[in-house]
């Protein structure tokens, strides 16, 4: 273990705040591993005055980056993807030894922040604006794309450095600088990946304070680059409750903001589908992570005519999943993030019995180091039980049965989240109903496999309580610059719009 942090730059002690040089004076903080409850480092806090002098830095260093041309910054992308490379394995075992997931789910991500890179590399010559004819004569009507300024990325604890890489990627192509704000449950990836980015901008004389970190209590500091305007735009990334007062505040400024909130993930099991597919992608998306992901799949709505086939053969599944130290190859599931965790599964388990729902296995806590483990749950449940409304961050899977396919799509929209979604089916008749208008009301809709494990070149976000945002791939680049539209007039003359006329 120690060897893999100190490949990483993790001392003992480590300063929280990045802005050119690293600094902290605030609170320390113990960060212990669930994998077993040991300590792996400690970290200091930024303060207040801190964070303001990191966040100068960040917007001092956008003057300047945003002058440099958009291919020159995609080589520096370019060297992070790299440098991410040759430490991945490193990284994601740091992933696995402060957050918990699996160690080849921490591969995974590593991969991921490789993948948004090279897609961002690509993008930096391809930050297109649109050309459209002018309605007057001799004149040319354009966009431009421009650099936007300092945004604020405050991730949340289940992806640790995925999301930072996402955001980052695409956010230096465009010309802005970065400001990282991690869940305090995960700082020391934050730091390595900090480091990573240093490295890299300092081998090109470019202001490392471009990749900018302050970590630090959410009520503080995110409070901090909520309300300061200097921020151009926020990419926040945990629960409903946060989100809805960053956007509040962040709109109250008009700042800029993505949102990317919680998930309630379903996987509708038709009975024209296929049953061997659907128990393999409901139970990775369920078990993965420990059911901590924002895509994880929470409800599984099955045709009445499999579900008590489907119940059984997912219960056997359950019954033997290895759950342990998740840097063993054959574990499948490891530790949730602390002991909070435990007991808020917990606390979800007895709701769920006093709503009426009938718990098929699981809930059970582990006897093992540090106290996190726990057994992934199944509840068999009405359609109208009101815990399935909300979203339990942990491996609790509600089952429902439905008649007819319109009651399926009723099911699976019902609720107020709209992130991610998915049909197992092989009537084309069915897959594309659902991905039609009158189908999936999420911001992902997969056939014939699970909800989660997206990949970096689609747009990722989900509607509804989710919070609407975009980020990683396709257009999602938008977001992250201002739009110029441009008339040009090379007629000699002045002609106004919409046929207006001047008599001077
Ligand atoms: P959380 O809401 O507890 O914390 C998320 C981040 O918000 C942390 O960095 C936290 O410090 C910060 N924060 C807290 N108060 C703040 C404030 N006043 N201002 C600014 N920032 C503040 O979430 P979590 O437990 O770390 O993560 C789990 C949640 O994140 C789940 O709801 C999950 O669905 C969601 N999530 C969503 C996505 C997505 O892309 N939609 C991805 C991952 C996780």
């Amino acid at each position: 273990m120690q060897s893999i942090l100190e490949s990483l730059g993790i001392g003992a002690v480590n300063p929280g705040g990045f802005g050119g040089t690293w600094g902290g004076s605030g609170k320390a903080q113990v960060v212990v591993s669930p994998i077993n409850g040991e300590t792996l480092a400690t970290v200091t806090n930024v303060t207040p005055a801190e964070f303001d002098a990191i966040l100068a830095k960040s917007h001092a260093a956008f003057a300047s980056w945003k002058l440099v041309p958009a291919p020159k910054r995609g080589e520096v992308v370019k060297a992070i993807g790299d440098e991410l490379r040759r430490q991945k394995a490193a990284l994601a075992e740091l992933v696995t030894l402060e957050m918990g997931k699996t160690l080849r789910e921490g591969l995974g991500e590593v991969q991921e922040m490789i993948d948004i890179c090279d897609f961002a590399v690509g993008l930096s010559r391809q930050l297109y604006g649109l050309t459209m004819p002018s309605e007057r004569r001799q004149h040319r009507l354009q966009e431009q794309w421009h650099p936007l300024g300092v945004v604020g990325v405050i991730t949340a604890f289940n992806f640790p450095v995925a999301v930072w890489s996402w955001n980052t990627a695409i956010a230096l192509v465009c010309g802005d600088t970065v400001l990282w704000k991690p869940s305090s449950k995960t700082p020391l990836t934050a730091i390595a990946c900090t480091k990573i980015a240093e490295k890299v901008l300092r081998d090109f004389g470019y202001d490392p304070a471009i990749c900018s970190l302050a970590i630090g209590r959410g009520s503080d500091i995110g409070d901090l680059i909520n309300t300061d305007p200097r921020v151009a735009l926020v990419s926040y990334t945990g629960s409903v409750p946060g989100g809805r007062h960053v956007g509040k505040l962040v709109q109250e400024r008009f700042g800029r903001h993505i949102l990317e909130l919680g998930g309630n993930g379903a996987v509708i099991v038709s009975e024209k589908g296929d049953l061997e597919i659907a128990l393999r992608a409901i139970y990775f998306g369920a078990i993965g992570t420990s059911g901590q992901r924002c895509t994880s799949t929470r409800r599984v709505i099955v045709h009445r005519s499999l579900h008590a086939t489907f119940l059984e053969r997912l219960e056997a599944l359950y019954a033997r999943t290895p759950i342990g130290d998740p840097r063993q190859n054959e574990i499948l599931m490891g530790p949730l993030v602390d002991q909070g965790a435990v007991a808020t599964m917990e606390a979800a388990i007895a709701t769920i019995k006093a709503q009426g729902g009938r718990i098929v296995c699981g809930g059970q806590r582990l006897d093992l180091p540090g106290g996190c483990y726990i057994s992934p749950c199944i509840a068999d449940v009405a359609g109208d039980l009101p815990m399935v409304q909300e979203e339990t961050f942990a491996p609790v899977l509600y089952v429902q049965a439905y008649d007819s396919f319109e009651e399926a799509i009723a099911l699976q929209n019902g609720v107020p989240q709209g992130l991610s979604s998915a049909i197992i089916t092989n009537d084309q008749r069915e897959s594309e109903l659902f991905l039609s208008a009158a189908g999936s009301d999420c911001g992902i809709a997969n056939v014939n496999t699970g909800t989660s494990g997206a990949e970096i070149g689609g747009a990722f976000g989900g509607e509804k309580e989710t919070g609407g945002g975009r980020e990683s791939g396709s257009d999602a680049w938008k977001a992250y610059m201002r739009r110029q539209t441009s008339a040009i007039n090379f007629s000699g003359g002045l002609e106004l719009a919409q046929g207006i006329t001047l008599e001077l």
